[in-house]
């Protein structure tokens, strides 16, 4: 509960008191910030987070789903403290880029060419811009309820409050911050997620004018909202009716549903994919990469540069997260864990009678406390009660699990540092907190 949080955590609350004169809302980014106020980590190892009151935290939200090799992971840290003698930052080339790109590329088909970037948002801003730059077309075409990051050709219909929510199979575009011009509206169209009729129409209505589609092929704002069988093949063949660069923002689902992410897991083949968080082993860094004929588009006078792009230090990250962490044998691991800890809530659920269900793929996976599937970002809204959510993660954190971060449109991560026993151990608190919310 709220209460028992605050007991256990008041140096967390003296000094986020502290650092609200200084920042903005106390945190490094705004979605960071929550009732009563954010637990202040001090240190983390492993598959744990230890905050600044000394509570230990079975860590299942991982960064935002970064994690996947879990915290300080010795063979990360030791590229990386090797890389520190040989200097951090060259912004001319160096071999460690090419040994990165090759790295993704044997995990992509669609990537003839990478660039990296230092962020998702950075890798969505510039695949889509490459991609309207290919097909001379200025609109873009999103999913309602889909996050692609902060810049503002995506910071629209990423929520759907009610009295936006419109029409369902024609969804509102409208901008979601202050700042964001609204002209930007008339370059963007959104389609609900899982409607190929309704993408098609947009589409239709929209002939030589829909300059790119990106979608996050599993939504994992909303969950973990999967496609249906066949939509993610349809919307190929939608692309290559009306020709429009097709983009998988794999910021979340890349080498995690599969080594070769959503691309792999569902066969499906896009123009273009950007990637970011596990790539890095917590490390910032992002890439876009694609379709040759689309890439090269960067030679010839599509914008791309970046200070800090493809530092050695963290592409010394990405080739030994991607090479000697990231191994199949690591994603048997995660897999398997993920599977005991979907079966495990399923049991629990039944035994105390608690409404729900579990959505997951492989490693990622999040309860559902309600027995509606949800098929996009309106089923969501209707049928996941936040406040009860709420309930179930307070709950667990009592009990030293953190399943997700702060937010019921999240999922758990599971990380190549945890073992059965942590899954045990959070099925153990979830197998206390189940009888609560079923009362
Ligand atoms: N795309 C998706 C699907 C994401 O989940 C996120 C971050 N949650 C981003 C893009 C933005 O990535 P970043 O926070 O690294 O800018």
């Amino acid at each position: 509960t709220e209460a028992a949080y605050r007991e256990r955590t008041p140096t967390s609350e003296r000094i986020y008191g502290e650092l609200v004169e200084d920042i903005p809302a106390g945190v490094a980014s705004t979605y960071r910030a929550f009732e009563p106020y954010p637990m202040i980590i001090e240190r983390a190892e492993g598959p744990y987070l230890y905050d600044v009151d000394g509570n230990r935290y079975l860590d299942f939200d991982l960064n935002n789903g970064a994690g996947m090799v879990g915290h300080s992971h010795p063979a990360v840290t030791d590229a990386i403290r090797d890389q520190l003698d040989h200097g951090t930052l060259f912004t001319h080339p160096h071999e460690l880029l090419g040994e990165a790109a090759r790295e993704i590329k044997k995990r992509w088909d669609v990537a003839d060419l990478v660039r990296f970037t230092n962020s998702g948002t950075e890798s969505t801003m510039h695949a889509i811009r490459v991609a309207r730059a290919y097909s001379g077309r200025d609109k873009l075409l999103k999913i309602e309820g889909a996050y692609h990051g902060v810049h503002d050709y995506v910071l629209l219909s990423k929520a759907a409050p009610e009295h936006k929510l419109g029409h369902p199979k024609r969804p509102a575009t409208y901008v979601e911050s202050h700042g964001v011009p609204e002209a930007i509206e008339d370059t963007v169209e959104v389609a609900p997620w899982n409607d190929l009729e309704a993408v098609e129409e947009i589409m239709s209505e929209n002939v030589n004018e829909i300059g790119a589609l990106i979608v996050e092929p599993i939504v994992m704002n909303v969950g973990m909202t999967q496609p249906h069988a066949e939509f993610l093949q349809g919307l190929r063949e939608l692309c290559d009716e009306y020709q429009v660069p097709y983009i998988f923002d794999e910021v979340k689902t890349g080498v995690k549903v599969a080594p070769g992410g959503a691309a792999e897991y569902y066969d499906v083949e896009p123009d273009l994919v950007t990637m970011a968080k596990s790539i890095g082993g917590n490390y910032p860094v992002g890439a876009f990469a694609g379709r040759e004929e689309i890439m090269r588009g960067i030679e010839h006078g599509t914008a791309h540069y970046g200070t800090y792009n493809g530092s050695p230090l963290v592409l010394r990250a990405v080739t030994t997260v991607l090479r000697d962490v990231l191994t199949d044998d690591a994603y048997d691991h995660v897999n398997d864990l993920g599977e005991r800890l979907v079966s495990g809530y399923e049991e629990i659920m039944a035994d105390v009678g608690l409404n729900g269900h579990v959505e997951y793929v492989n490693s990622q996976g999040t309860v559902v406390f309600a027995n509606e599937r949800i098929t996009n970002y309106r089923d969501f809204a209707r049928h996941v009660d936040v406040d009860f959510h709420e309930n179930y993660w307070f709950e667990m954190l009592d009990r030293g699990v953190l399943p997700h971060p702060h937010d019921a449109s999240q999922q758990w991560s599971i990380s190549v540092q945890h073992e059965r026993e942590h899954i045990e151990d959070h099925l153990d608190a979830f197998a206390e907190v189940a009888p609560l919310l079923a009362d």
